[in-house]
This record gives structure tokens, sequence and C-alpha cells, in this order.
């Protein structure tokens, strides 16, 4: 007889997803259940050392790999994660590939000796994940690696129709019936889900599909937007369990070393090179794992950099810097910088980082987890740095409603892979973002000062008895 409840998992294949579940994963394994989580080859590749820490620890979580349909589906052979995509124009394929994996997920569901408890599904997968669970009636339950803060405006804005009766796409509107502050936006800020990339049909599958689960699990915690959280989970009339911020899970180096991909630089070194610094004297930058900057930009960036004259870790990709001239220019950047910064070049440590005491700042595009790990991991003040999707809500919650961010100006989306032309923020307003961030007077103080105290509450959220604690237990005994 199973005692423990199976949850199985079914991460959408970005970086930004498939993290923040394979922490949701710990933690339910830590709490008692059984855990499945799909992925791919290629993406379980990536965390090699995390799978083989669970398997020597015992840890009840099985990975299960299915071979996503490259070929058919239209996409180079291998390209099993978002941040693989040659370009955006492939994101139909990619949804498309995702799809065909229902007929593997179904048969794994039914091979099981007693159906699964429940099954977690991301909110941007495509239906047939849905419709695997349906057949079988397995109970759902929808996660968003977004805040509360997000998909309401997301709805909102969706079920009032606003789009309609939008001709200029820079027309500003409020947010209807929001709660609290009033949140204004354009049609470019907030395209809605999926960055409004997804045709209507998929939309309204994904909307159904929130409509007709169990309910919710939310990377956010109570105190970080209530009203927001109650609205929510008034409108959609369900359950909705905010258990987050899931990076808390990681509160060992190992873990944080590890989590997501192989780390580009040696832990020592950056672990030596961050304790040489003062307390809160570093400003990170990174951009999540898929948004790109042209080389133009980037050079701007790095001027703004040496000009502020802070120490600073920042993060290039690869295909940023495959143009020759773009890596000459950063050797020689690095040379000129190299007593108070460090490039990493590929994937950063992140967690590691944000969790020094030496970092004091952190410049990001506002991806949720980005954001979150900003608050709960660092306690530090952001600049904002919108590109796409969901981070321009991002920002207006960082900024106007949690007031622990300062803007760096952006009004337009910039596409994913940014053209050599494309300079939005000029050197010198990145001079003075970074300024005013590290040493912003009074109001500066303030704004740390508030960032440190939403980052208790984080840490108080995810310890025992605290909210999201207490969230994880009830989502537990839901499905016991
Ligand atoms: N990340 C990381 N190292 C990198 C780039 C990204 O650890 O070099 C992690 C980051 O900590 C976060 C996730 O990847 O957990 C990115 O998610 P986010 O929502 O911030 O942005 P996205 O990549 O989805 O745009």
């Amino acid at each position: 007889m199973e005692s423990k409840p199976h949850f199985v998992l079914v991460p959408l294949l970005a970086q930004g997803h498939m993290i923040p579940m394979l922490d949701m994963a710990h933690l339910l394994a830590e709490r008692g259940a059984r855990v499945s989580y799909i992925t791919t080859a290629v993406n379980a590749g990536r965390i090699k050392t995390t799978i083989d820490r669970i398997k020597e620890s015992g840890l009840p979580i099985h990975f299960v790999e299915f071979q996503l349909p490259c070929a058919k589906a239209g996409l180079p052979e291998g390209c099993e994660n978002f941040d693989l995509l040659p370009s955006i124009d492939f994101f139909k394929s990619m949804m498309l590939a995702i799809g065909m994996l229902r007929e593997p997920l179904e048969l794994y569901l039914r091979a099981q000796h007693s159906p699964p408890a429940c099954i977690i599904t991301d909110f941007c997968n495509p239906p047939e994940t849905t419709d695997a669970a349906r057949e079988l009636r397995i109970p759902r339950v929808i996660f968003h690696t977004t805040s509360c803060f997000f998909p309401l405006c997301a709805h909102l804005i969706y079920r009032h129709k606003i789009f309609d009766r939008i001709i200029d796409e820079y027309e500003t509107f409020l947010v209807p019936d929001f709660p609290g502050e009033a949140i204004e936006v354009n049609k470019v800020q907030a395209p809605g889900f999926f960055g409004g990339l997804a045709s209507e049909d998929l939309l309204e599958s994904a909307l159904k599909a929130e409509a007709t689960a169990e309910g919710l699990v939310i990377n956010s915690f109570d105190e970080l937007e209530p009203s927001y959280i109650q609205q929510y989970e008034k409108m959609l009339g369900k359950k909705v369990w905010t258990i987050g911020p899931l990076c808390l899970y990681n509160k060992d180096v190992d873990n944080k070393v590890t989590r997501g991909n192989n780390s580009s630089i040696d832990n020592r070194k950056i672990l030596t090179w961050l304790d040489s610094k003062e307390e809160m004297s570093v400003i990170y930058i990174s951009f999540g794992s898929y948004a790109l900057v042209g080389p133009s930009q980037l050079i701007e960036i790095g001027s703004g950099l040496e000009a502020s004259n802070k120490p600073f870790i920042w993060v290039v990709k690869g295909v940023e810097r495959s143009i020759p001239e773009v890596e000459k220019w950063l050797c020689e950047f690095e040379e000129r910088t190299s007593s108070r910064g460090i490039i990493i070049r590929g994937w950063a440590p992140q967690m590691v980082i944000l969790s020094h005491p030496a970092v004091g700042g952190f410049l990001t595009h506002c991806g949720w987890n980005s954001t979150l790990e900003a608050v709960a991991a660092a306690g530090v003040p952001m600049v904002t740095w919108p590109r796409v999707a969901d981070q321009f809500l991002n920002e207006k919650l960082v900024v106007q409603v949690l007031r622990i961010g300062v803007s760096a100006g952006l009004k337009v989306p910039s596409s994913y892979l940014a053209e050599d032309s494309d300079v939005v923020v000029k050197r010198d307003d990145i001079e003075k973002a970074v300024w005013n961030l590290m040493d912003g007077g009074e109001e500066g103080e303030e704004r740390r000062k508030r960032a440190k105290d939403l980052g208790e509450k984080a840490r108080r959220a995810m310890d025992e008895g605290g909210s999201s604690y207490m969230n994880m237990k009830h989502l537990l005994q839901y499905f016991s």
C-alpha cells in the first residue's frame, strides 16, 4: 500500500520554469510526498550533479526523461529548452513538441500501480498535458511561475476586453477593478499571458485548464502581495496555495552552485572575490536565462558600469560575445576593471552570488524568479530593466508598489535577440541608475530597508510555521 502521496510535476521546458519546479519537487519530497519530475535528456544533463545528489540522499524524487520529438516538430535536434531556440520564431514548434509529450506522459501515468495523487503542470504548457490528466481523472493543479499581481492584471485586462478597444498600443489605461494602488499600463507593457506570443486557441485552452484545475500553486508568499493573492483567489473561486519563495529551498552552497545548470565559474573563485568586498558594495547584473543583449547595448552597459566605479559581477552569455569585436572589447574592459569587477561568461551561480552579504544591488530584467531571488536571498534593491512578457508588470510591482527598485527607464519591450543598433539605455543613464541604487541618499536607504524587511518576511514565510510552510502543509493534506 502506497503511503506517500505521489505528485507528478510537469514543468515548461524553460529555465525560469524548470528551476522553481525542481525546488518545489525538493520541498514536496522533504515534506512527505513522492515526486516524479518530467524532463528530457538535454535538460537532465544540465542538472546531473543535482540528480546524482538526490539519488545518493534517497530523497524520493524520480526524474522521468521523455524524448522530445524535435525533428517532428520542426526544431533542430537537441533543442529541448527555450533558451536553445535559434530564434523566437520557433516558439510554435517548441509548443508543438511539448504537446507531443502527451503520449509518453499518459503511458507513464497509466503505468503507475495506483493513480498519482496530483499532477502539477505549468500554466504555459500546451493543453495536451492537461488532457492526459483529465482523461485519467487525476486531480490537477496549475503552477504559475509568476506573482499573483501579474495573472490578476492579465485576467482583468482580458476579461474587460481592453485590447478590443485599444487602437494605439502605447495608449495608457488603468487595469480595471484592480485592488489597491492604481496600475497604469499600455498594451506593449502588458501583453498578457505568454507575452502575447500565443494564439487565441492556446490562450483559451490555458485559461480553461486553469478554470478547471483543482487549484493553483504560486511562487510567491502572502506577506509580499496579500491583496492581490486574495483577489486572485476570489476571482478564480478556487484555492491558491502560495508556497514560495521556492528558491529558499536552496540553503547549502552545494545546492546553490548546481541549481539549474553547470556554473561557468569556479565557486571558490567567486566566493573568495566576494569575501574581499565590503558588505553591500557589489552590484550584480544579469538578464536571466534567455534574453540577449546586442553588441552596442552590451558595450553601453560595460561603459556605464565602468563609469560608476562600483564593484560588479556581470553575466554575459555565449551568444552575446560570439562576435569577435565584442569579445575583444570585453577582454580590454575586463583588464581595465579587473580590480573591481568580474565577468561571468555563461551561466552564473545566481543564488550563491545573491546570498552573499557583499552584494548590495541587482540590475535585473525582472524575470519573476530573479525578482523573488533578489528579495528572498539577498533582500537587496534592484535596477529594473524589463524586456518582455510579464517583466514590465513585475517592474510595476517592484518600483511602484513595493518601492524596492529604481527603473532604468524602459518604455518599450526589446526583442529577445536585440539587434546591434538597439541602444535603449545609454551609458550615462546606466551609471546614474547604479549610483541611485547603491548610494541613493536617504531615499536609497529607505529603499534598502524595505528590501531587507521583505527579505526577512520571505524567510519567515518559508520557516516552520510560516505562511508558505503552512500552505505547503495544506497542499499536501489536500492530496493525501
Ligand atoms: N539563472 C542562473 N544563472 C544564470 C541565469 C539565470 O542561476 O546565469 C537562474 C536564475 O537564478 C533564475 C532563472 O535562472 O532562477 C531565470 O528565471 P527568471 O524568471 O529570472 O528569468 P527568465 O530566464 O525566465 O527570463
